[in-house]
């Protein structure tokens, strides 16, 4: 590999390690719970299996292709690689992040699509659908994510967690703490006795993703 490949890669492992903490800090896994990846053309990056975030290093990452062969490294992958893979084959990602945020997930055990009872959803590319439940780390977990992503940057997984992507390691790590933050608001409206939360209509919530175009700073 050249020069500018190999910076590209050691780059974008540190990436992956400083997002794969990041959900350790704020709360969104335990242990060694969760996975992230980055994708530098053929290759894409992924934490190890079972190892404490804290524990890696510059000499600790693991790519494989996208058929899965490991190209890069002496760790096995993450488990969850078919659904990792899984992404990176249908959609233009650059990053994917899983976690097992408390409130996604206890959100995920009871509803097949989480309620839009804010506009955050449409950050995700609208309401955002529950995937059918399968074991972790197989082929049948990846296939229902695929369907629950249809047109969406992020999904449930049934009993297990959160499958979020994006353009950058950054987006795909909001786009986890923008649905855990959603999950929380619909479990908190939602627990007040006697009353059920308003929901957002779908014309509303294309209003939202037409008016998010231009969100932000020109430019
Ligand atoms: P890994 O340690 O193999 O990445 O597994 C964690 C996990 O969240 C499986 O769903
Ligand atoms: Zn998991």
């Amino acid at each position: 590999m050249t020069d500018h490949g190999q910076d590209a890669i050691g780059q974008a492992w540190r990436g992956v390690v400083a997002t794969a903490r990041r959900t350790a800090a704020e709360g969104l896994v335990v242990g060694t719970s969760g996975n992230v990846s980055a994708r530098v053309g053929p290759v894409v990056l992924v934490t190890p299996s079972g190892v404490p975030y804290d524990r890696l290093g510059p000499g600790d990452a693991v790519g494989v292709d996208l058929d899965g062969r490991q190209v890069l490294g002496r760790l096995a992958p993450t488990s969850e690689l078919p659904l990792h893979l899984a992404v990176y084959r249908d959609t233009p990602a650059a990053a994917v992040v899983h976690t097992h945020a408390v409130h996604a997930t206890a959100v995920s055990t009871l509803v097949t699509e989480v309620p839009p009872v804010h506009y955050a959803a449409a950050l995700l590319g609208g309401s955002v659908r529950t995937a059918a439940y399968a074991r972790y780390g197989t082929p049948e977990l990846a296939e229902h994510m695929r369907e629950a992503l249809r047109d969406r940057t992020g999904c449930l997984l049934r009993n297990h967690g959160t499958v979020t992507y994006g353009d950058t390691l950054d987006q795909a790590y909001e786009r986890t703490a923008q649905l855990e933050w959603l999950c929380r608001l619909w479990l908190a409206a939602s627990s007040v006795p006697g009353r059920e939360p308003s929901l957002l209509t779908p014309d509303q919530m294309r209003d939202v993703q037409d008016a998010l175009e231009g969100y932000g700073q020109p430019g």
